[in-house]
């Protein structure tokens, strides 16, 4: 058991170690977070993975020579998607790193560690390991009992078994849809289009090929990213259009008119077809409302949270939910896996489309319409100044304090949060007209920043 009465400097952040190779993340440094990951664990066994990131090859080397260091083994299961890591873990009951650094640009790379449920690890378990690495006082095994490197390269392939386990893949089967899928020079380079074929759609993929430095786009899933799925789409000759980021545990869609999806949107629709009385759903308070509509009709239970999706899936845990995730396309299904997983969401809605035999774009008319605005603003003050002269100022019929400010307004519902991460003040704003809703927001950024 560790003391850790003297606290160590953190190295984790949301979403795991994040950093630029050779200067944050140096051969030195991965190493001993590699012997601090084996002396922590005390484990037969760790399973490894990552992302198609040039750099990613030096980041293992150098965590995997750390981890056999301690005597503890590794587990290969090479370039896969960040669920298919997870999901392996959850399966099998070992722990798990991943090199990856999701949508980040591809200069940057990280270091993630999962536990032996599949989810993140938890904050007490990242501390044991920065405190390892700060005092240095490793495991160190003895020539005959090194740890051993395996492979496992049926990883992919028990992901794609255990996402079909979960819908019905006759039905999809049989309604042989025509998808594009763009997995953006990412780690679902093979899996996803693995998945279509064998539901029987009819594929065609864009950026396919594994590409470290993601020369095709960039990796984080935004419509202004995504001009080559939407063009294609436009030619109204596809069903769907998905998009991943670079791990693949986000999935946004493109109508089959061209139009993006907004995450909003796409989970509402996953919660309409999905839940029913009693289902738990889980969502931070910036989703729209045609989420809790929806829970409504159905006798959901929606849980509201503050935003991130660590908050998202931790609270589904405690909460054993069905249901969770973000705006951004972070979608998490609990009878698969509590984590945020892109080829479950894609294949969630061939599901529903398959069962419901409609168009997508005709599936998400019939959701209740909010219109979403999204925007940020310098913060050049105190946050506790500013949230006091919105207080004041804003006229609010109703408050929601759980992340920041929810104001109710006559017209729609603004939330104005400062970032844990920059001087910023992010704004989300819901009315039933997108010029509204954007008015909504700018009201209060007029009050933050007289
Ligand atoms: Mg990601």
């Amino acid at each position: 058991m560790i003391n850790k009465d003297q606290k160590a400097r953190r190295l984790f952040g949301t979403n795991g170690i994040r950093g630029v190779p050779n200067e944050d993340l140096t051969p030195e440094f991965c190493a001993s977070v590699g012997k601090a990951i084996g002396t922590v664990f005390q484990t037969k066994n760790i399973a490894m993975g990552r992302d198609t990131r040039v750099s990613g090859e030096m980041i293992w080397s150098a965590v995997e020579a750390g981890i056999l260091s301690t005597g503890v083994g590794v587990t290969d299961l090479g370039i896969l998607p960040t669920p298919a890591i997870q999901y392996y873990c959850k399966v099998h009951g070992v722990y798990g790193v991943i090199i990856t650094a999701s949508h980040n640009p591809p200069k940057f790379n990280g270091i993630k560690c999962i536990d032996k449920d599949g989810t993140e690890l938890r904050r007490e378990n990242e501390e044991d390991i920065e405190f390892t690495v700060e005092h240095g006082e490793f495991k160190k095994a003895e020539g005959k009992n090194m740890g051993q490197r395996t492979f496992y390269p049926a990883a992919v392939e028990d992901y794609i078994e255990g996402i079909k386990r979960i819908i019905t893949p006759e039905n999809v089967k049989k309604a042989a849809f025509k998808v594009v899928v763009d997995t953006g020079n990412g780690a679902s380079f093979r899996s996803s289009p693995e998945l279509l074929t064998g539901l029987n759609c009819r594929v065609v993929t864009l950026n396919a090929n594994p590409d470290g430095n993601f020369t095709s786009r960039n990796s984080e899933p935004k419509p202004e990213n995504l001009g080559e799925l939407i063009s294609l789409m436009k030619t109204g000759k596809f069903d769907l259009g998905v998009a991943h980021d670079g791990d693949a545990d986000r999935c946004v869609f493109v109508d089959e008119n061209g139009n993006f999806v907004d995450g909003d949107r796409s989970l509402a629709l996953i919660v309409k077809y999905f839940t029913s009385r009693g289902s738990k759903v889980v969502t931070p308070v910036s989703s729209s409302d045609a989420i809790e509509e929806v829970c409504n009709k159905n006798g959901a239970v929606l849980v509201k949270t503050k935003v991130g999706a660590p908050i998202v899936s931790r609270t589904m845990i405690k909460e054993k939910a069905l249901v969770g995730g973000e705006e951004n396309g972070g979608i998490i299904y609990g009878r698969h896996q509590y984590c945020r997983d892109g080829a479950m969401a894609m294949a969630l809605v061939l599901d529903l489309m398959a069962r419901e035999k409609k168009k997508i774009s005709v599936l998400l008319d019939e959701l209740p319409k909010y219109s979403m605005y999204k925007t940020s603003t310098e913060l050049n003050e105190d946050w506790n100044e500013v949230r006091k002269r919105i207080l004041n100022k804003a006229g609010a019929e109703e408050i929601d304090f759980t992340d920041g400010l929810k104001l109710y307004l006559r017209e729609g519902w603004v939330l104005a949060r400062p970032s844990g991460t920059e001087p910023i003040m992010r704004v989300f704003a819901q009315a039933k007209t997108d010029a509204k809703a954007k008015e909504l927001a700018d009201f209060i950024i007029g009050i933050a920043s007289p």
